[in-house]
């Protein structure tokens, strides 16, 4: 069960009464543990929500970057020969802003896509287990990608603690950009997890035309950028924002209503949609390959599978996670046989998972980067699933 708490705090920079508000569960000894670390609302005394604003000249955002390298591991978009993906960056020149999605979400600086979580040396009596806390900020994270880590955070803190996610989600610094351009498979304005970011950052920048907006979402955002001397934003550039926003939301191409499935998708579950989809390809799509690009590029699938190396002495070993997909065969593997054979089967799973209707529920929803869309070697488009399935509800 989670419990929502009203933390209050001296701020000793600012000299202000802050008041923290907080979900969190209790563990067995009933210690609130809060879950959401930067995503507080950060409150003056009179509960006001405390959210400043400046502008930034577009030249300075180097010069920005350039003093979080010193003492931050910083990830950025970064302009490679397959596309912009997020990278650790040292030299700021490297930074390419102007991106409309990334080939692999930036999830991964949370969740890598393989890692070590322990090793173990009985002979010397080691354990060794592999938690990283270093200080990291993900900087120019879009919209969606914010949208996806908040879900991450639900899963990864929910019933359980994930020490390897929490320990960098602790240490993480999220500084965002909105998107003034829709790519063309991108649908997150269906969604509300884009193209405008309401909660999530602690830094949040938006290109209004010469110079960027500047605001703060948290008291983490506002520490990163103390000592430097930002102007406050007048009214006519917040105006700006809000201009720059209705000319994005005018350039989607697709659109979704996941939710008006909600209550058809039980019945749905024997449509000849998945097997078309799935076996026999479509006018606009090739059958599914099985080969989980989908999810790999999923910036909400979380599913691992772990793996131990034990040397033959038995004497040191080491165990690994690495991302799984419910789109591959082996992913359903137990002991006794496998439940979910089919090709049909598996991309059923995926696409309701997506949904927000599988076992995994509200946990795994889809943002609508489109990456899995572009992704798809067989031209397969959730949101056209999605369409046939309503209209064959009408
Ligand atoms: S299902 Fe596709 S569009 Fe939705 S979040 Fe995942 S990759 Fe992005
Ligand atoms: S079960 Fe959900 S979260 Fe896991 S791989 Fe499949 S679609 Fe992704
Ligand atoms: S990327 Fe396309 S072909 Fe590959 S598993 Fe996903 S839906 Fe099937």
């Amino acid at each position: 069960m989670q419990f929502l708490r009203k933390i209050d705090t001296f701020n000793k920079n600012s000299r202000k009464f802050i008041t923290y508000f907080s979900f969190g569960n209790r563990n067995h000894k009933n210690i609130f543990k809060p879950l959401h670390i930067s995503n507080l609302l950060v409150m003056d005394k009179d509960n006001n929500l405390m959210q400043e604003k400046f502008v930034i000249d577009k030249e300075d955002v180097n010069e920005l970057l350039r003093s979080f390298m010193k003492k931050y591991v910083v990830f950025a978009p970064v302009e490679k020969k397959h596309g912009v993906s997020f990278q650790k960056i040292d030299d700021e020149k490297n930074l390419c802003l102007s991106y409309t999605s990334t080939t692999t979400p930036p999830k991964k600086v949370l969740y890598p896509y393989k890692e070590k979580l322990f090793s173990f040396d009985l002979s010397k009596s080691e354990f060794f287990e592999s938690k990283d806390n270093k200080k990291t900020i993900i900087f120019g994270i879009h919209p969606c990608d914010v949208n996806a880590i908040l879900q991450l955070d639900e899963f990864f803190s929910n019933s359980m603690e994930d020490v390897y996610y929490t320990a960098r989600r602790e240490n993480l610094i999220i500084f965002a950009i909105n998107c003034n351009h829709a790519g063309e498979n991108c649908f997150c304005s269906s969604l509300g997890t884009g193209p405008f970011l309401e909660k999530g950052y602690d830094l949040l920048l938006t290109d209004i035309g010469e110079k960027y907006l500047l605001e703060v979402g948290s008291d983490k955002g506002k520490d990163l950028i103390q000592g430097n001397e930002f102007r406050e934003a007048t009214d006519d550039e917040i105006e700006k924002k809000r201009e720059v926003e209705e000319k994005a939301l005018r350039e989607f191409k697709k659109f979704v209503d996941f939710d008006s499935l909600k209550n058809i998708l039980e019945e749905k579950y024997t449509d000849e949609i998945w097997e078309e989809v799935a076996e026999e390809g479509t006018d606009n799509s090739f059958p599914c390959l099985s080969c989980a690009s989908c999810s790999l590029v999923c910036p909400t699938c979380y599913c691992y599978e772990v793996f131990d190396y034990i040397d033959i002495s038995l004497e040191k070993g080491s165990r690994f996670r690495e991302l799984d997909s419910c789109q591959l065969l082996e992913y359903a593997e137990v002991a006794g046989g496998n439940f979910r054979q089919g090709r049909k089967e598996r991309l059923r799973h995926w696409m309701m998972c997506k949904f927000g209707f599988a076992a995994a529920g509200e946990s795994s929803k889809c943002v609508g980067c489109g990456r899995c869309i572009e992704a798809c070697p067989a031209g397969i488009d959730i949101t056209e699933v999605a369409r046939r399935l309503g209209e064959r509800n009408g």
